[in-house]
């Protein structure tokens, strides 16, 4: 199964890779659950992502014209910078990623990613240029294995073991009666959500994309081990251009600076010290995640 891996010649290896990148590009939507509207066209130029720069500039998007989604969303995450982003549930924060990857045109504006409009670009170069940690992962059916190095192609199972590893998954894969080569998904063994979210953090690692979206990337985890893979999640960022969507405002603390989504549009943004300053809706949230926190607390002293 690790095949997709291995080439066997300089030939097969070019041939491959470019099928697999095809392939990979198109399954990428089943990983994300995802039916967008724009399907991958190798025809376009190829985007060239190389410091990562990401700019939305006056975005509006609506899924339906009777429900505005965004509205005139404008930032800019200098390359190799971290950008969060936080906001009610329903507020548009997804779909900021879901443009970014090119599942959809803005309605209105432009995304640009080192000054290329990605309306213009394959959207499988896009999506080449970022890895994902999503809220909810899926896996193929297929091993291990393979569903990490699907990452990069042409990886080794050396690489893909460190990735598993430096993601906290590799013990527990290891003790796996094949290992590796276990089949996972419909006809294999069940992985857990926090399992599978360490699958698709490992899977970013071994891509080493120069951008990164997280989004709620820890949100399957108990706080242990949340705290553990956001150390991993902190490296992996470092000098990568990372939008964070975050539901754990405690995990955004030291981000370049955090956009407060509301209904589709930026209402509040700042570092987290100015926008605790401003006393508004980042303030509100911050208060209320605290005193969650020591409800949640009080909870497991007391049982
Ligand atoms: P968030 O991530 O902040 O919770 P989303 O970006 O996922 O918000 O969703 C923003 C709004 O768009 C919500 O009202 C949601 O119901 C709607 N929405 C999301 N995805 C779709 C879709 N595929 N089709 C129609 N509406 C959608
Ligand atoms: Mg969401």
């Amino acid at each position: 199964a690790l095949q997709v891996c291995l080439p066997l010649n300089a030939l097969g290896f070019v041939y491959r890779e470019a099928r697999d990148a095809w392939v990979n590009a198109e399954r990428l939507f089943d990983l994300l659950r995802e039916k967008p509207d724009i399907k991958d066209s190798p025809r376009l130029p190829r985007l060239h992502a190389d410091k990562g720069e990401v700019v939305f500039d006056r975005v509006s998007f609506h899924y339906d014209p009777a429900r505005p989604v965004l509205s005139d969303v404008s930032f800019r995450i200098p390359p190799g910078k971290t950008v969060a982003v936080v906001g009610r549930s329903g507020s548009g924060k997804s779909t900021l990623a879901r443009l970014l990857l090119r599942f959809y045109d803005p309605v209105n504006g432009r995304i640009l990613i080192d000054g290329d409009d990605i309306s213009e670009v394959s959207p499988g170069s896009v999506r080449e240029a970022i890895g994902v940690v999503p809220q909810d992962t899926a896996l193929f059916n297929d091993t291990i294995g393979y569903n990490i190095g699907y990452g990069r192609i042409g990886c080794s199972r050396a690489d893909i073991i460190a990735a598993a590893q430096a993601a906290h998954i590799h013990d527990l894969i290891d003790s796996l009666p094949e290992k590796y080569d276990t089949e996972v998904g419909e006809r294999g063994v069940k992985i857990s959500g926090g399992e599978k979210q360490r699958i698709a953090i490992a899977r970013a690692i071994l891509k080493a994309p120069p951008i990164l979206i997280f989004d709620e990337a820890t949100s399957a985890l108990d706080s242990d081990s949340e705290h553990a893979i956001q150390q991993e999640l902190e490296r992996l960022s470092l000098n990568r251009t990372t939008l964070i969507i975050a539901h754990r405002l405690s995990t955004i603390v030291g981000a370049h600076y955090i956009l407060v989504m509301d209904k589709g549009r930026i209402v509040e943004r700042g570092s987290h010290r100015e926008l605790l300053e401003r006393n508004g809706m980042y303030a509100r949230l911050w208060l209320l995640q605290q005193r969650m926190d020591e409800t949640g607390a009080m909870q497991r002293e007391t049982s």
